[in-house]
């Protein structure tokens, strides 16, 4: 016989009151401000040998691409298809991979089905080993694409980049670096990292903690022990405190319940924690695998999580099972309560999930995210609920307050001091502030006019891509550019038009191209028509960087808002100006004019 939970249902009025009140709480008035930055010593590269030198480079090369993450990777693989190989990739970390690199915490993996989000898996005959990739096996893949396309000799690994100047004679721009590099490039791509500058909880008297502690990211084995992929050795009689429960501290918290004495999760709102089931490849259905599969199935994964319901579910997890249906935008009111109400059987299923694997009511209830599902990255893990009934790990809820206090022994919650030895910062990225503090440099373009000048009240790009003011740029970020829970199959469709464009100025002989405003103010119009849809529900959401924590909207950010629609739609504007012979809505210059 069914049981009947119906009873035990909150109602939807209930409910939108509860998000509310959640909502509410976890306001503050100090909105982005509230986030501090990493100190020089957080922030140093743990995974390279201190005392790197090497004499400076001085040339000149048709492409600069700054980063070496998947998105400057693929520029530079698209290029060399086309026969451009005189590209220089400037990187700060110590080899290719990007948030790969950087993120090799205990656990970490990606929670994107691995097939649909390592990149060029048929070109390199890859077979990932599982479902859900381990991100060292993506930081292995990272490598074997820049040995397979001859990536390496272009590298500048441990370099930072501090200066980039458009010369209006040589039309080129001209890079300086932290090594004393001097690099000339017809084209200048900036793929420097969507999740790429670590930032901290603001918390007082931060700086005054005595124990160790690090960023997430910049994990440090030798205090640990053990590896990323080795049980941590060292932590046995260690108190360990985490502050964060967003999609990392998922992934973490398992490993340090494994490993260390007494562990302590603080906690200001709720992650949303579905299925995971990881599963091992199923050697014999890969090998199937007809050509033209994998784009098949990535086009396949971002339509069934962006609301589009392909007639077949290829990837069919959490993730396509969660968002098969958008609930952001409505056309009538009647949609909208339609909408609501699934949103909220969708989260509910996410709370009653807790309320089956977590044995203490009192733990379980306080574990349960109450906001909307668009609202915040939604989490999948088998490890981290069960983790809450081990009796060495104790939930530190501060009811939306998150720790606001620090003594040198440790966080105080509620007037209490929690002393630990190691406190993990799992406190995330910084996604929509500056493009310019978040790279580390600011660009100076035509007449000596710098970015952080030209878009003091906000950007000014073509598909967030070209950017008037700014010949022979392109940009590959957030700001006005698309977005998707697949962030790999973004960065490949941004690259694949980045290549395009440089190896189509190739072709024709243009040396300089830049777009025009009128055509950077409709890309605008586009991008806030899309952004006003979702603007109601965004409204309801709890805090987040993907509402800048709800900070007000003025005419600045809603400048720099991102496509908010599909990415398959955002791809669809890349595609059809890439079609159009005629460059639509930008200015460029021949060779033969000049
Ligand atoms: P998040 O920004 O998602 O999480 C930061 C956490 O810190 C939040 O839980 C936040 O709470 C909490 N916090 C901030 N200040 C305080 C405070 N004073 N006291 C207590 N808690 C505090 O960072 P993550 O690193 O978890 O994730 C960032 C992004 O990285 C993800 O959205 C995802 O895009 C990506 N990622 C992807 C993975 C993948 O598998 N593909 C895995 C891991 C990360 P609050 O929610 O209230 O702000």
């Amino acid at each position: 016989m069914e049981q009947d939970t119906s009873a035990a249902d909150p109602s939807v009025d209930e409910l939108r009151a509860r998000y509310h009140r959640e909502q509410q709480k976890r306001l503050r008035p100090e909105g982005m401000a509230q986030w501090g930055e990493l100190s020089e010593e957080l922030d140093r590269d743990p995974f390279v040998e201190p005392g790197f030198t090497r004499e400076p480079v001085v040339e000149e090369t048709t492409v600069v691409i700054v980063g070496g993450g998947f998105a400057g990777m693929l520029t530079a693989i698209d290029l060399g298809k086309h026969g451009i190989t005189d590209v220089r990739i400037v990187e700060k970390a110590g080899d290719f991979g990007g948030t790969w690199y950087w993120n090799r915490y205990p656990g970490c993996m990606c929670d994107v089905e691995s097939y649909v989000y390592l990149p060029l898996l048929e070109e390199t005959g890859f077979m990932p080993t599982e479902h859900y990739a381990s991100a060292t096996e993506i930081f292995e893949y990272s490598k074997l694409l820049a040995r397979t396309f001859d990536l390496y000799p272009k590298a500048l690994f441990q370099t930072d980049v501090t200066g980039a100047e458009w010369n209006d004679e040589t039309l080129r721009w001209q890079v300086t670096t932290s090594r004393g590099d001097q690099l000339s490039a017809r084209f200048l791509v900036l793929a420097g990292g969507i999740l790429h500058k670590a930032k901290l909880p603001g918390i007082t008297g931060i700086e005054d903690f005595e124990g160790k502690a690090f960023h997430t990211s910049r994990w440090d084995y030798g205090y640990t022990g053990g590896s990323a992929t080795e049980p941590m050795d060292k932590l046995s009689d260690k108190r360990v405190g985490i502050i964060g429960t967003g999609a990392t501290a998922v992934q973490v918290v398992p490993q340090i319940a494994r490993a260390a004495k007494e562990v302590f999760v603080f906690q200001r709102t709720p992650g949303a924690v579905g299925v995971r089931n990881q599963q091992p490849t199923d050697v014999e259905w890969f090998q199937s695998l007809e050509p033209g599969w994998q784009h098949e199935r990535i086009v396949n994964f971002t339509q069934a999580v962006t609301g589009a319901q392909p007639e077949v579910n290829m990837v069919n997890d959490g993730w396509t099972e969660l968002l098969w249906v958008d609930t952001q935008k409505s056309s009538s009111a009647e949609e909208a309560e339609e909408l609501e109400r699934i949103d909220f059987e969708a989260m509910e299923t996410i709370r009653r999930r807790i309320d089956e694997i977590v044995e203490d009511p009192a733990t379980a209830e306080k574990l349960k995210p109450y906001w909307g599902k668009h609202c915040k990255r939604v989490c999948f893990h088998d490890d981290y609920l069960p983790a809450f009934n081990q009796p060495n790990v104790h939930l530190v809820d501060t009811d939306g307050r998150g720790v606001t206090e620090m003594t040198p022994r440790g966080p105080v919650v509620d007037g209490v001091e929690y002393p630990v030895d190691l406190l993990i910062y799992a406190s995330g990225f910084e996604v929509t502030t500056d493009l310019t503090h978040r790279l580390g440099f600011d660009l100076t373009g035509r007449d000596g006019v710098t970015l952080s000048q030209r878009w003091a009240e906000g950007a000014h790009t073509l598909h967030g891509v070209l950017a008037s003011g700014f010949p022979n740029l392109l940009l590959i970020s957030l700001v006005q550019g698309g977005f998707g829970t697949n962030f790999s199959h973004l960065l490949s469709e941004s690259a694949k038009h980045v290549a395009h464009i440089i190896e189509a100025c190739a072709d024709q002989g243009i040396i300089e191209i830049e777009p025009e405003e009128a055509a950077e103010e409709e890309w605008l119009s586009v991008l806030l028509a899309i952004g006003i849809g979702n603007a109601r529900y965004f409204q309801n959401c709890t805090p987040s960087f993907y509402n800048s924590e709800q900070q007000a909207i003025d005419s600045r950010a809603a400048r720099n808002l991102t496509y908010t629609g599909s990415l398959l739609d955002y791809v669809g504007y890349l595609e059809r100006w890439r079609e159009d012979p005629d460059f639509a809505g930008v200015k460029v210059l021949r060779e033969s004019e000049r």
